[in-house]
């Protein structure tokens, strides 16, 4: 691909960032369309990151100006918001399809995993106690197939239906036994 298609490309794509945005009924400010275009890049990430990727484009951004757009975004509804546990919160734009989410234990990396039912709630519990429930808040946990290699584990999955979108870790946070 030559370097003009790729910018033609990189404009192509930023013109749909800034459509989603004002579909949403969100001014599309450049912050806005920065933050947008991280998580495109990487699912799953923490606002920090996030913060970290926009100020290479823009140059300064507050914290808090991370956390007003990223809070504007979840409550328009074109991002998702997730707090595995021990993590800090993660953000992606895979929004209203109910899937879940398979954490590394070492690494932290996330991935995808389509709910079988597709909607919410997917699990049925034994016993309400009279909730009205809307949501079954499902994560799987284990090791990564990076970190099983790194220690020398065999891999029972040959295939698997996670669509993790990396092999590996959007964030190293070490060791989380
Ligand atoms: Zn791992
Ligand atoms: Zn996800």
């Amino acid at each position: 691909m030559s370097r003009n298609s790729v910018r033609a490309d990189a404009q192509h794509s930023r013109d749909d960032l800034v459509r989603a945005l004002r579909s949403a009924g969100l001014r599309a400010t450049s912050p806005r369309v920065a933050v947008l275009a991280s998580l495109r890049n990487r699912p799953h990430t923490d606002a920090e990151t996030l913060m970290r990727h926009a100020r290479q484009e823009l140059g300064t951004l507050s914290p808090q100006t991370i956390y007003n757009i990223l809070g504007a975004f979840v409550e328009a509804g074109i991002v998702r918001r997730i707090e595995p546990a021990g993590s800090p919160a993660l953000y992606e734009l895979r929004v209203g399809d109910n899937h879940h989410h398979i954490v590394c234990r070492r690494c932290g990396a996330v991935g995808d995993v389509d709910c079988a039912v597709g909607k919410r709630p997917c699990l049925t519990p034994v016993e309400t106690h009279g909730y009205l429930l809307d949501e079954a808040e499902v994560t799987y946990w284990g090791i990564c197939p990076t970190c099983q290699r790194r220690s020398g584990m065999t891999t029972i999955a040959g295939s698997n239906r996670t669509t993790a979108t990396s092999d590996h870790p959007i964030r190293a946070t070490g060791d989380r036994r």
